[in-house]
């Protein structure tokens, strides 16, 4: 009996999956890869991404069974003449993944290959994987590519949305890991691999849900009707309120979706001049947070306006 493939972090798949099993094979790939992102193992997901690519490029160039050890580099020239280049997809850096991957398969890899990885990922890997789906198989990865992706014209369309792929759970912090990594890759001294937190902890978050067994589950049940959860989310909030300071707000957090958990830090220096600059976070649900050095990546990672929050506090220090 025939069987289906099934997704994890998909919502749709791509019409031609059917009848093209490399395709089936990309997928699963682009799967493996953002489950060893959430285990930090950036050498090992690139493997995984470029194993998308290559079998992608079988599927859109129909290369029979009988050829399946067809070249990386042969099916990169081919999708060259059939992708129009744009700000994800360059011959010349995508040379680069392929040369990285060949290092990895061949040569394995050391903990410092671990930012050059996570960079090529953020620079190549996902967008150029992003962007092969979306020209040669009308399959967009996230649902932003509908907006900012080159189109030709006109706005997206319902139908348009219907045929995204990733679940925005994980579709989200995958796009604000490559825009935000394209928008201040030119910055001195950040890691790569911050940009790579929210998703890492969306999808761990994820994992964790469908790995409690129904005894955990029973004894979170209780803790929270008991009130012993709250309890204890207002013992962290307290623990953490006191190492920030009072130059803070509470938001949804992004992570896990809890109202009112979301603690954020602004820079107190700041607060007189300007401009808004975002320094902490630490979600009391889930214990999501970034890094100090990272807390730039917030404004774009929670999901309302930041700046309304920056003024009352201004408000209340009379400064405005
Ligand atoms: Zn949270």
């Amino acid at each position: 009996m025939m069987t289906t493939p099934e997704f994890r972090f998909l919502r749709f798949t791509p019409a031609e999956l059917e009848d093209s099993p490399p395709l089936a094979s990309s997928l699963q790939a682009f799967e493996t890869s953002l489950e060893l992102v959430s285990l930090a193992r950036y050498p090992a997901a690139l493997l995984a991404c470029v194993n998308a690519w290559e079998s992608a490029l079988k599927a859109a160039f129909q290369i029979p069974e009988s050829d399946w050890k067809a070249n990386l580099r042969t099916l990169l020239m081919k999708a060259d003449d059939r992708i129009t280049p744009c700000e994800w997809w360059s011959p010349a850096r995508n040379l680069i993944l392929r040369e990285k991957r060949n290092q990895i398969t061949h040569y394995g890899y050391t903990p410092k290959d671990t930012d050059a990885c996570a960079t090529l990922l953020l620079e190549v890997g996902y967008p150029g994987l992003a962007c092969l789906y979306e020209q040669l198989f009308d399959f967009p990865l996230m649902r932003q590519q509908l907006g900012d992706f080159p189109r030709t014209s006109g706005s997206p369309s319902t139908s348009d949305f219907d045929k995204v792929g990733l679940i925005s759970q994980w579709g989200d912090p995958l796009w604000l890991a490559l825009d935000q990594f394209q928008r201040h890759q030119a910055t001195q001294n950040l890691a790569p691999t911050w940009f790579f937190h929210p998703l890492a902890s969306a999808l761990r978050l994820g994992f964790q849900k469908s790995w409690t067994s129904p005894a955990e589950n029973e004894a979170l049940v209780l803790a929270e009707s008991d009130g012993i959860l709250c309890e204890q989310q207002e013992q962290v909030r307290r623990q953490v309120v006191r190492q920030m300071s009072d130059c803070q707000t509470t938001l949804f957090c992004p992570i896990c979706d809890t109202a009112d958990t979301f603690l954020i830090e602004f820079d107190e220096d700041a607060l007189d001049d300007g401009p808004m600059t975002t320094k902490w976070c630490f979600c009391v649900a889930c214990h999501f947070s970034l890094p100090s050095a990272a807390g730039f990546l917030i404004p774009a990672l929670v999901t309302e306006d930041l700046f309304p929050h920056w003024q009352a506090l201004r408000v209340d220090c009379g400064l405005e």
